[in-house]
Protein backbone atom coordinates (compact mmCIF):
# COMPACT_ATOMS: atom_id res chain seq x y z
CA UNK A 1 0.00 0.00 0.00
CA UNK A 2 1.08 3.21 -0.95
CA UNK A 3 2.16 5.70 2.25
CA UNK A 4 0.03 8.77 1.08
CA UNK A 5 2.31 10.93 3.47
CA UNK A 6 5.62 9.91 1.50
CA UNK A 7 3.41 10.32 -1.95
CA UNK A 8 2.15 13.82 -0.61
CA UNK A 9 5.95 14.77 0.49
CA UNK A 10 7.62 13.17 -3.07
CA UNK A 11 4.93 15.51 -4.90
CA UNK A 12 6.51 18.66 -3.54
CA UNK A 13 9.83 17.37 -3.96
CA UNK A 14 9.86 16.93 -7.75
CA UNK A 15 8.84 20.51 -8.37
CA UNK A 16 12.26 21.15 -7.55
CA UNK A 17 14.35 18.14 -7.87
CA UNK A 18 14.88 15.33 -10.48
CA UNK A 19 14.11 11.87 -8.60
CA UNK A 20 15.44 9.00 -10.19
CA UNK A 21 12.48 6.59 -11.41
CA UNK A 22 14.15 3.44 -8.99
CA UNK A 23 14.08 5.65 -6.12
CA UNK A 24 10.80 6.64 -6.42
CA UNK A 25 9.49 2.96 -7.51
CA UNK A 26 10.89 2.13 -3.89
CA UNK A 27 9.44 5.01 -2.31
CA UNK A 28 5.86 4.52 -3.09
CA UNK A 29 6.10 0.88 -2.62
CA UNK A 30 5.73 -0.22 -6.56
CA UNK A 31 9.01 -2.27 -6.22
CA UNK A 32 10.41 -4.14 -3.41
CA UNK A 33 14.47 -3.60 -2.80
CA UNK A 34 16.74 -6.42 -2.15
CA UNK A 35 18.33 -5.79 1.60
CA UNK A 36 22.15 -5.72 0.75
CA UNK A 37 24.09 -5.73 4.18
CA UNK A 38 27.62 -4.12 4.48
CA UNK A 39 29.63 -3.94 7.60
CA UNK A 40 31.34 -0.55 7.68
CA UNK A 41 33.53 0.39 10.89
CA UNK A 42 31.33 -1.67 13.14
CA UNK A 43 27.72 -0.61 11.97
CA UNK A 44 25.87 -3.06 9.52
CA UNK A 45 24.46 -0.91 7.06
CA UNK A 46 21.46 -2.25 4.80
CA UNK A 47 21.66 -0.95 1.67
CA UNK A 48 18.72 -1.12 -1.33
CA UNK A 49 19.07 -3.07 -4.34
CA UNK A 50 17.25 -2.78 -7.35
CA UNK A 51 17.75 -4.60 -10.82
CA UNK A 52 21.76 -4.68 -9.75
CA UNK A 53 21.73 -1.13 -8.68
CA UNK A 54 22.37 0.17 -5.25
CA UNK A 55 20.62 2.94 -4.25
CA UNK A 56 22.91 5.15 -2.30
CA UNK A 57 22.75 8.85 -1.06
CA UNK A 58 24.80 12.29 -1.23
CA UNK A 59 23.57 14.78 0.63
CA UNK A 60 22.91 18.12 -2.20
CA UNK A 61 23.20 20.97 0.98
CA UNK A 62 23.69 23.86 0.18
CA UNK A 63 21.08 24.07 -2.16
CA UNK A 64 19.15 22.06 -0.55
CA UNK A 65 17.75 21.87 2.91
CA UNK A 66 14.74 20.28 2.71
CA UNK A 67 15.27 18.10 5.91
CA UNK A 68 15.26 21.05 7.92
CA UNK A 69 12.31 22.61 6.03
CA UNK A 70 10.10 19.38 6.42
CA UNK A 71 11.22 18.51 10.16
CA UNK A 72 9.09 16.14 12.11
CA UNK A 73 10.56 16.05 15.41
CA UNK A 74 13.41 16.54 17.27
CA UNK A 75 14.34 14.41 19.81
CA UNK A 76 17.04 15.16 22.20
CA UNK A 77 19.48 12.81 23.70
CA UNK A 78 21.71 13.87 26.78
CA UNK A 79 24.54 14.91 24.70
CA UNK A 80 22.19 17.16 22.66
CA UNK A 81 20.65 18.74 25.63
CA UNK A 82 24.18 20.00 26.92
CA UNK A 83 25.55 21.33 23.95
CA UNK A 84 22.55 22.85 22.93
CA UNK A 85 22.12 24.25 26.36
CA UNK A 86 25.67 25.72 25.87
CA UNK A 87 24.84 26.72 22.91
CA UNK A 88 22.17 28.61 23.90
CA UNK A 89 23.28 29.97 26.91
CA UNK A 90 20.69 29.00 28.83
CA UNK A 91 20.49 26.20 31.70
CA UNK A 92 20.03 22.48 31.15
CA UNK A 93 16.60 22.43 32.85
CA UNK A 94 15.59 25.75 31.10
CA UNK A 95 15.92 23.75 28.12
CA UNK A 96 13.97 21.23 28.65
CA UNK A 97 11.62 23.03 30.45
CA UNK A 98 11.14 25.68 28.23
CA UNK A 99 12.23 24.68 24.62
CA UNK A 100 11.59 21.35 24.65
CA UNK A 101 8.50 19.26 25.17
CA UNK A 102 7.87 15.17 26.05
CA UNK A 103 6.52 13.53 23.25
CA UNK A 104 5.90 9.79 23.26
CA UNK A 105 5.27 7.67 19.67
CA UNK A 106 5.29 4.77 18.36
CA UNK A 107 8.37 3.63 16.24
CA UNK A 108 8.58 0.28 13.97
CA UNK A 109 11.73 -0.33 13.50
CA UNK A 110 13.04 -0.74 9.84
CA UNK A 111 13.53 -5.58 9.98
CA UNK A 112 12.62 -5.21 13.78
CA UNK A 113 10.11 -4.41 16.76
CA UNK A 114 8.04 -2.10 17.02
CA UNK A 115 9.03 0.48 19.55
CA UNK A 116 7.74 2.92 22.31
CA UNK A 117 9.85 6.26 23.04
CA UNK A 118 9.13 8.81 25.32
CA UNK A 119 12.09 11.78 24.65
CA UNK A 120 12.11 15.76 24.76
CA UNK A 121 11.74 16.74 21.55
CA UNK A 122 12.94 20.34 20.97
CA UNK A 123 10.35 22.77 19.82
CA UNK A 124 10.40 23.25 16.16
CA UNK A 125 8.66 26.09 16.47
CA UNK A 126 7.77 28.70 19.55
CA UNK A 127 4.39 27.75 19.85
CA UNK A 128 4.81 23.53 18.85
CA UNK A 129 2.56 21.72 20.86
CA UNK A 130 1.84 18.07 20.75
CA UNK A 131 -0.95 17.84 18.23
CA UNK A 132 2.41 19.36 16.22
CA UNK A 133 4.33 15.94 16.94
CA UNK A 134 5.31 14.04 13.62
CA UNK A 135 3.70 16.87 11.23
CA UNK A 136 6.67 18.01 9.41
CA UNK A 137 7.34 22.02 10.19
CA UNK A 138 10.20 24.04 9.14
CA UNK A 139 12.61 24.54 11.96
CA UNK A 140 12.89 27.74 13.99
CA UNK A 141 16.89 27.37 13.80
CA UNK A 142 16.91 27.42 10.19
CA UNK A 143 18.17 30.73 8.64
CA UNK A 144 17.25 32.69 5.48
CA UNK A 145 21.15 31.26 3.98
CA UNK A 146 19.97 27.44 4.54
CA UNK A 147 22.29 27.24 7.87
CA UNK A 148 21.69 25.53 10.89
CA UNK A 149 21.98 28.74 13.77
CA UNK A 150 22.48 26.01 16.42
CA UNK A 151 25.72 24.22 14.53
CA UNK A 152 27.89 22.58 15.00
CA UNK A 153 25.69 21.71 18.27
CA UNK A 154 22.97 20.36 16.36
CA UNK A 155 20.81 17.28 17.57
CA UNK A 156 22.31 13.92 16.91
CA UNK A 157 18.80 13.78 14.81
CA UNK A 158 20.03 15.78 12.26
CA UNK A 159 23.52 14.56 12.37
CA UNK A 160 21.90 11.04 11.60
CA UNK A 161 19.51 12.09 8.40
CA UNK A 162 18.88 10.48 6.25
CA UNK A 163 19.89 7.54 8.65
CA UNK A 164 17.66 5.51 11.17
CA UNK A 165 19.57 3.31 13.13
CA UNK A 166 18.34 0.27 15.62
CA UNK A 167 20.12 -2.04 17.75
CA UNK A 168 19.92 -6.26 17.64
CA UNK A 169 21.32 -9.34 19.44
CA UNK A 170 23.82 -11.84 18.08
CA UNK A 171 25.37 -14.19 21.17
CA UNK A 172 24.26 -11.37 23.39
CA UNK A 173 26.33 -8.86 21.42
CA UNK A 174 24.67 -5.32 20.61
CA UNK A 175 25.18 -5.14 16.73
CA UNK A 176 24.20 -1.36 15.39
CA UNK A 177 22.48 -1.09 12.27
CA UNK A 178 21.35 1.37 9.86
CA UNK A 179 18.81 2.15 6.92
CA UNK A 180 18.06 4.94 4.92
CA UNK A 181 14.88 7.10 6.34
CA UNK A 182 12.90 7.11 2.87
CA UNK A 183 10.15 10.14 3.97
CA UNK A 184 9.97 11.52 0.32
CA UNK A 185 11.79 14.77 1.86
CA UNK A 186 15.72 14.03 0.76
CA UNK A 187 16.35 14.10 -3.20
CA UNK A 188 20.31 13.29 -2.41
CA UNK A 189 19.31 9.21 -3.53
CA UNK A 190 19.92 7.61 -6.91
CA UNK A 191 20.76 4.09 -8.17
CA UNK A 192 24.22 3.38 -9.28
CA UNK A 193 26.48 -0.03 -10.20
CA UNK A 194 29.03 0.76 -7.35
CA UNK A 195 28.41 1.29 -3.60
CA UNK A 196 32.54 2.10 -3.46
CA UNK A 197 31.56 5.96 -4.40
CA UNK A 198 29.52 5.56 -1.21
CA UNK A 199 32.25 4.33 1.31
CA UNK A 200 34.02 7.52 3.00
CA UNK A 201 30.58 8.75 3.57
CA UNK A 202 29.37 5.55 5.19
CA UNK A 203 32.66 5.05 7.03
CA UNK A 204 31.88 8.79 7.90
CA UNK A 205 28.16 7.98 9.54
CA UNK A 206 29.50 5.00 11.11
CA UNK A 207 31.30 7.25 13.71
CA UNK A 208 27.86 9.21 13.85
CA UNK A 209 25.83 6.49 14.20
CA UNK A 210 27.85 4.81 16.88
CA UNK A 211 27.85 8.14 18.92
CA UNK A 212 24.39 8.38 18.24
CA UNK A 213 23.56 5.15 19.75
CA UNK A 214 26.01 5.34 22.86
CA UNK A 215 24.05 9.09 23.85
CA UNK A 216 20.99 7.38 23.20
CA UNK A 217 21.68 4.80 25.63
CA UNK A 218 23.06 7.54 28.35
CA UNK A 219 19.78 9.09 27.84
CA UNK A 220 17.62 6.37 28.91
CA UNK A 221 19.68 5.31 31.68
CA UNK A 222 20.03 8.63 33.05
CA UNK A 223 16.06 8.57 32.80
CA UNK A 224 15.84 11.31 30.20
CA UNK A 225 14.27 8.80 28.26
CA UNK A 226 12.48 5.46 27.55
CA UNK A 227 12.13 2.96 24.45
CA UNK A 228 10.14 -0.02 25.21
CA UNK A 229 9.78 -2.73 23.09
CA UNK A 230 5.85 -3.38 22.12
CA UNK A 231 5.83 -6.12 19.99
S1 LIG B 1 17.07 16.78 2.43
FE1 LIG B 1 18.73 15.36 1.96
S2 LIG B 1 19.95 16.40 0.39
FE2 LIG B 1 18.66 17.95 1.34
S3 LIG B 1 19.94 18.83 2.95
FE3 LIG B 1 18.71 17.20 3.88
S4 LIG B 1 20.01 15.36 3.78
FE4 LIG B 1 20.88 16.88 2.35
S1 LIG C 1 18.03 21.95 14.43
FE1 LIG C 1 19.24 22.70 12.73
S2 LIG C 1 19.81 20.87 11.54
FE2 LIG C 1 18.11 20.31 12.88
S3 LIG C 1 16.24 20.64 11.67
FE3 LIG C 1 16.62 22.54 12.80
S4 LIG C 1 17.81 23.79 11.38
FE4 LIG C 1 17.92 21.70 10.65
Amino acid sequence: MVNNKIEASLLKLKERWKIDENVESILLGKRKAKDIQVEVNGVIFHIPMLDNLYILWKCLWPECHNCCKNQARLPLTIVDIVNISKCLNIKKNELVSKECRIAEWEEQEPFGPSVMITMPVLKRSESESNIDDGKPIKCRFLNEKGYCKLHPSRPGCCKLYPFTSWITLQNNRPIINATFQFDGNCPGFYATSSIEEMKSILEEYAKIIIEYNNAVSRTTREGYASITIIE
